[in-house]
């Protein structure tokens, strides 16, 4: 039990009605299931596969150090005060220019503002973009922490399935035009296009292109989310949908978490400047900044290349255990088991034989010594059971082979139970 709930507890009820003060959207809030699952974990001897956080090993701490040293002599003013809503000016330059290096993103094209982490995005996105009703088309698993930020606006979910490229994008068009017959349409589509979590998939560049011609056609807004496009570990690059961008429809999401230091709680949000500027507002009323000395690091950090040397490094440390992954699924999964083979990224989803319901069988799984994330969760309408989330960044490889091997065990039991 946490200790709030504990202390929550030992104070009693009392007099007061704790639950009757608080607003109909609190109400309808939940604690992730997830999370509770996983204290169950964290205490055990349990290898968990079930997390999400980069490794630690990879934060470049002593770059940190130095920098924070340098800005405290030469830029405590600003690293020290409030900022602009927008963000500190010379980080947006920098990551502007980052962009168009990287994604090939024109700087003129688009305007960069700086956030508290992408998910600081995707709720201020759902207050600037969502009225209750809004259709917001989703992949289908698709990011836990996106389903929960716009939830709170009343959207009705609209979830199209994803194959080994992502999302169905003829599946979407079937929808669009049965929603247009019915003088419906889209506000917006959600998409984790590269490495997506939980799936790992990417997007086809085919299907890129048609996603943006579909926009077009069908007058809807993109927001793409992109956390892991720098962690790839095979294969080629593909640009991101921004890249094919002409009107202003995408809005393109970056972070520093996966690629630096989640305790930045450091993102951007690159997108068409009238966007930006209604965005602007909503997070004023927020939080007036991002934090400012985070800000300043990280523009040392970007301008000065650093970033640019890291990303290699963590690419280093991530590979052989992706590939340990791949490695222990092939030799010990039983048949009718299928996974995905992501290029990069922190995640490989996996998928049992119908019949099998992954929440059920956690309880069993930790017993063995080894948790996962249940699929259920990823999709908006909780449609599918036999799903799991693996993620092979945060523990050595050989971990991840004894932990993938308990889990091919509990998974062999629960096939034979299911014929039996
Ligand atoms: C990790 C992750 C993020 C990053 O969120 P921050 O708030 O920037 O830490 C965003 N989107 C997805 C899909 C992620 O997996």
């Amino acid at each position: 039990m946490e200790v709030e709930e504990k202390l929550i507890k030992k104070l009693g009820s009392g007099s007061l009605d704790f639950e009757s003060y608080f607003s109909e959207k609190a109400m309808e809030m939940k604690a992730s299931e997830i999370r509770e699952l996983l204290k169950l974990v964290e205490s055990s001897d349990v290898i968990s596969l079930a997390g999400g956080l980069p490794a630690p090993e990879t934060f470049p701490v002593e770059t940190i150090k130095a920098i924070t040293e340098e800005i405290l002599k030469t830029h405590a003013d600003k690293a020290l005060q409030y900022g602009t809503t927008k963000g500190f000016t010379p980080l947006r330059l920098a990551l502007a220019e980052w962009m168009e290096k990287r994604y090939g993103i024109p700087m003129s094209k688009v305007e960069i503002m700086m956030v508290a982490g992408s998910q600081q995005a995707l709720d201020l996105i759902g207050r600037v973009f969502i009225d209750p009703g809004d259709i917001v088309v989703v992949e289908g698993p698709t990011y836990l922490a996106a389903l929960n930020a716009f939830k709170y606006y009343d959207p009705e979910f609209l979830s199209i399935p994803m194959d080994d490229d992502g999302m169905i994008v003829d599946i979407l068009e079937e929808k669009l035009k049965e929603l247009k017959a019915e003088g419906k349409k889209v506000k917006f589509v959600y998409t984790v296009s590269t490495f997506q979590n939980p799936a790992g998939v990417t997007m086809s560049l085919k299907r890129r292109k048609r996603l943006i011609e579909l926009a077009h056609e069908y007058d809807f807004l993109i927001v793409e989310d992109s956390p892991y496009s720098e962690l790839r570990y095979s294969g080629k690059p593909i640009p991101p949908i921004k890249h094919f961008d002409d009107e202003g429809r995408v809005i393109y999401l970056g972070t520093f978490s996966k690629i630096f230091a989640p305790g930045f709680r450091l993102g951007w949000i690159a997108a068409h400047p009238h966007f930006i500027r209604k965005i602007e507002i909503a997070k004023q009323a927020v939080d007036l900044c991002a934090n400012p000395f985070a800000q300043v690091i990280a523009w040392k950090y970007v301008a000065d290349g650093h970033l640019d040397e890291h990303i290699p490094k963590i690419i280093e440390f991530y590979k052989p255990r992706r590939d340990a992954m791949f490695e222990a699924l092939e030799e010990y999964m039983p048949e009718g088991v299928r996974w995905t083979k992501p290029d990069g990224g922190m995640f490989i989803w996996v998928t049992l034989p119908e019949g099998v319901d992954t929440k059920l069988m956690m309880e069993k799984a930790v017993a063995k010594g080894v948790a996962y994330v249940p699929g259920e969760a990823f999709f908006a309408y909780r449609d599918v059971k036999n799903t799991m989330r693996l993620n092979f960044t945060y523990v050595p490889e050989e971990t991840i082979r004894e932990g993938v091997k308990r889990l091919a065990e509990v998974i062999k039991e629960e096939i034979k139970a299911l014929k039996g």
